[in-house]
């Protein structure tokens, strides 16, 4: 670990939060170099959703790179690419009755954010982009722009422009309907606020704290954007490819957004991949109009489509992880009321979240999570959200250990800030 502080640059953040140096993974343990196992419950903060070096997809890509199929071509038409495109419009779209073109931007999720706000402004002619109040959308500047955290916007040293911040579902608590207010500054003409150009949404914030939008209001909202001529663009970059049990986050709530962004466990096995869904009309680009040299990285696309016709050809896969999230969802419910302290869990699927309402008691407990052989991670404002993110491939033997390791971890920590 020494030698690796001495080499990377002090931004490193991961490496710190889980100090060991890991050599081989597969499903959801880790194994450090020092021979210690370890439960993996961030699964690369929602791209390994199935599981490290899933066995079935891994032997998708082998074969690919044994034949010397094309690896990097651009964005150049190749076999795997069709292939992908195909699978996903049979097994995805047309299964829940949408209609996409497909987009590929270079890998990062917050290219792909870059591509759906340039989008949207050429096709409405406005700037101003909706977003909201603890939303995160990537580290690139127009994605920091409309990403609410001050600590990554302090940080790029520049102004940040061209979004207006609304106050996200439950920000000002239960008994408001913050859709009212949106929709009151953007029926008003003098509110102060530009017509906007899209609005852009996560059904359930992750990074922000596993913050969980609701059905009504997340139809209300896009009924908005819909009303003033604004382009409703769901993120599920994080929150997408069966994290909260159906495969895309809005299902539940029967939405059909003009825009998607996919990327972190699109690919299936952690490669590199990013893409829009863009409506059928709204496809306003000019041939290179937003490019990249890693767009539609083929080895990416081959395990994408493997893992679509792994787990999304029918129900079951889907039925499982809504039953495993109802069992964490218990467990933790349990544990937060066994233990007091305002404790609250909140999120949908697989994606939970444990609100320790402090900081101290989030950070150290995940820190002794991590001892005890357990890696979790915290989000929210303050970091004082434990984010429950195992892999939707996880069998419940390991998914309860590495519940147990939490609420051990929890109880100490409490018996240790109690009696300080
Ligand atoms: C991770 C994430 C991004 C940014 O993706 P990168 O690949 O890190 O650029 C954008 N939006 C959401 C919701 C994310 O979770």
């Amino acid at each position: 670990m020494q030698a690796l502080e001495a080499l990377e640059s002090n931004v490193r953040s991961y490496s710190r939060s889980f100090p060991a140096i890991f050599s081989r993974a597969r499903g959801s343990i880790m194994l450090t170099e020092a021979g210690r196992k370890v439960i993996d419950f961030l699964s690369g903060a929602g791209t390994l959703n199935y599981g490290h070096n899933n066995h079935q997809i891994k032997a998708a890509i082998t074969e690919y790179l044994a034949s010397d199929a094309v690896v990097h071509g651009l964005d150049m038409a190749t076999p795997a690419k069709l292939e992908f495109m195909q699978t996903f419009s049979s097994v995805i779209l047309r299964e829940r009755n949408l209609q996409y073109r497909f987009q590929f931007t270079g890998p990062t999720g917050a290219n792909s954010i870059e591509a759906a706000l340039k989008l949207s402004r050429k096709v409405t002619k406005r700037q101003n982009i909706i977003s909201f109040t603890q939303g995160y959308h990537g580290m690139s500047l127009g994605a920091i722009a409309v990403s609410g955290n001050r600590f990554y916007r302090t940080a790029t040293g520049v102004s940040l422009s061209g979004a207006t911040f609304m106050p996200y579902d439950g920000y000002l608590g239960p008994s408001v309907d913050t859709a009212d207010y949106l929709r009151k500054v953007l029926m008003d003409e003098s509110s102060g606020v530009d017509c906007p150009a899209a609005i852009l949404v996560e059904t359930v914030q992750g990074e922000g704290g596993i913050n969980v939008a609701s059905k009504e209001w997340l139809q209300s909202v896009q009924a908005l954007a819909k009303k003033v001529g604004a382009l409703f663009i769901v993120d599920d970059i994080q929150m997408g490819c069966g994290r909260t049990g159906d495969f895309f986050s809005f299902e539940f709530a029967s939405l059909s957004p003009d825009i998607v962004v996919l990327s972190k466990s699109l690919s299936g096995y952690g490669l590199p991949l990013s893409m829009l869904l863009i409506r059928e009309g709204l496809d306003a680009w000019r041939p290179g109009e937003h490019t990249g040299t890693f767009r539609g990285n083929n080895l990416a696309l081959v395990s994408a489509t493997a893992a679509i016709n792994l787990y999304w050809r029918c129900l079951t896969f889907s039925q499982g992880v809504q039953r495993m999230g109802e069992l964490m969802r218990r467990r933790l419910e349990a544990i937060a009321s066994e233990h007091g302290n305002g404790f609250a869990v909140r999120g949908r699927g697989m994606a939970l979240g444990f609100d320790c309402q402090m900081a101290e008691i989030a950070e150290i407990t995940t820190r002794k999570a991590f001892e005890k052989g357990l890696i979790v991670e915290r989000c929210g404002p303050l970091d004082q959200v434990v984010k429950f993110f195992p892999a939707l491939t996880i069998d419940l033997e390991t998914l309860n250990q590495g519940l147990e390791i939490f609420e051990e971890s929890l109880a100490e920590t409490l018996k240790q800030t109690r009696s300080q």
